[in-house]
């Protein structure tokens, strides 16, 4: 049943201090970033938090910064701006594209990559492209600071490390030089725009003298969680074949039926992406 607006409230802090301490004292408050995953839950009258933590205006969370080491992207980074970043542009064409690929443009406004993942959809977008570039992602609280390895963040369908009074404060992106690597980010939907995934891709491969010497690949929607393929990335590396490849790919994969596609249709498009990634040299 919905229930209406004055039944919510919004807390707007000014500084990502006084955004920990209201996480810490207040157990019954929800982070709304740019709240187009928690406005769809309103609509559905399916929103069980009354009291939320507006973090959209905090500019430490909307950050990004490139250091020697690694890119970091705020939490609060929209889509807008990581798909408008130079840098990110040309060093992280998986995630500038996953950007670009999320929603439409007014959504790109709002939507940040720390609600993406947050929310936990195993059909986001921006997973499988933090996947493949080994994104660390930091964990803040007001009495603990983490960071650990994006791969190990999804604990089963919607289910992540999270601690009730922890946000998600960046993604820590190691650079290297990507220029000789092929990087192929695929999303198919129902539409161009405003679709969410049936099943989307990243991959990254480097070869070197005739052999591959690095191979990455990462699906969102083939799993309860966004899926790095680590068993089809090493038959890769020992030189497998496409037909070797494919057959670990479909044993590693899960794809199943839902509202947006089937099973079969997953099962077979993951495998159509894998072999375009395959040969492409
Ligand atoms: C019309 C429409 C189209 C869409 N299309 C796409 C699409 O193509 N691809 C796609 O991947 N998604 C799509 N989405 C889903 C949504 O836009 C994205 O998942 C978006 O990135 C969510 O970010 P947000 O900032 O709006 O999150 P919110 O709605 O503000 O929050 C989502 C969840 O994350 C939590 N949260 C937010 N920030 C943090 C943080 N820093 N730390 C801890 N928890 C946090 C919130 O408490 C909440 O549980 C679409 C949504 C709509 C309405």
């Amino acid at each position: 049943m919905k229930s209406f607006l004055h039944d919510y409230s919004m807390t707007a802090p000014r500084s990502l201090g006084e955004a920990l301490e209201l996480l810490d004292t207040d157990g019954g408050i929800r982070i709304f970033a740019g709240g187009t995953d928690l406005m769809v839950l309103l609509e559905s009258g399916t929103l069980q938090h009354k009291s939320f933590l507006d973090i959209h205006s905090i500019p430490e969370l909307r950050d990004i910064r490139v250091t020697p080491n690694y890119i970091t992207v705020g939490a609060g980074a929209t889509f807008s701006d990581i798909a408008a970043h130079p840098d990110l542009m040309r060093e992280l064409p998986l995630l500038h594209e996953a950007a670009r690929s999320v929603g439409a443009i007014a959504i790109q406004n709002r939507a940040t990559i720390g609600g993406n993942v947050a929310n936990a959809s195993p059909a986001a977008d921006a997973p499988p492209a933090l996947l493949v570039y080994d994104a660390e992602i930091e964990l803040l609280s007001r009495q603990n600071n983490r960071r650990i390895p994006y791969r190990f963040f999804h604990a089963g369908y919607k289910k992540t490390l999270l601690v009730p009074n922890e946000m998600i404060r960046a993604f820590h992106i190691p650079r290297a030089d990507r220029r000789k690597c092929v990087q192929l980010y695929k999303k198919v939907g129902t539409r161009k725009a405003q679709a969410i995934s049936k099943i989307c891709f990243a991959g990254l491969l480097r070869r070197e003298g005739g052999r591959i010497a690095d191979a990455r690949i990462a699906f969102g929607s083939v799993a309860p969680v966004p899926l790095r393929c680590e068993k089809t990335e090493q038959v890769l590396k020992n030189g497998g074949t496409l037909a070797e490849c494919l057959a670990i790919l479909s044993s590693e994969i899960s794809p199943i039926d839902d509202i947006r596609s089937n099973a079969a249709y997953r099962l077979r498009v993951a495998q159509n992406i894998f072999s375009r990634f395959f040969q492409v040299k």
